[in-house]
């Protein structure tokens, strides 16, 4: 059961909502130096978005066979 919520108790939810509002947290990425605030993070490795799906394609691109799909589109 929930009681109603009381003065200090909704300053407080108030106070929590902004402290959860401070600045995104940047990080570099580890391949190309970029600083970004999202990120993702790869057996330890940040990579931004930017590389992380260049590294998504290369893994792609090494996995298919060799002579497949000319000119798709
Ligand atoms: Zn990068």
């Amino acid at each position: 059961m929930r009681g109603e919520e009381t003065e200090a108790e909704r300053r407080r939810r108030w106070i929590e909502r902004e402290a959860a509002k401070t600045q995104p947290k940047t990080m570099r990425c580890s391949k190309c130096g970029k600083e970004v605030d999202e990120y993702m993070e790869i057996a330890g490795r940040v990579l931004c978005v930017d590389c992380f799906l260049l590294e998504e394609n290369e893994e792609r691109g090494a996995m298919r066979m060799p002579g497949e799909g000319s000119g798709g589109g």
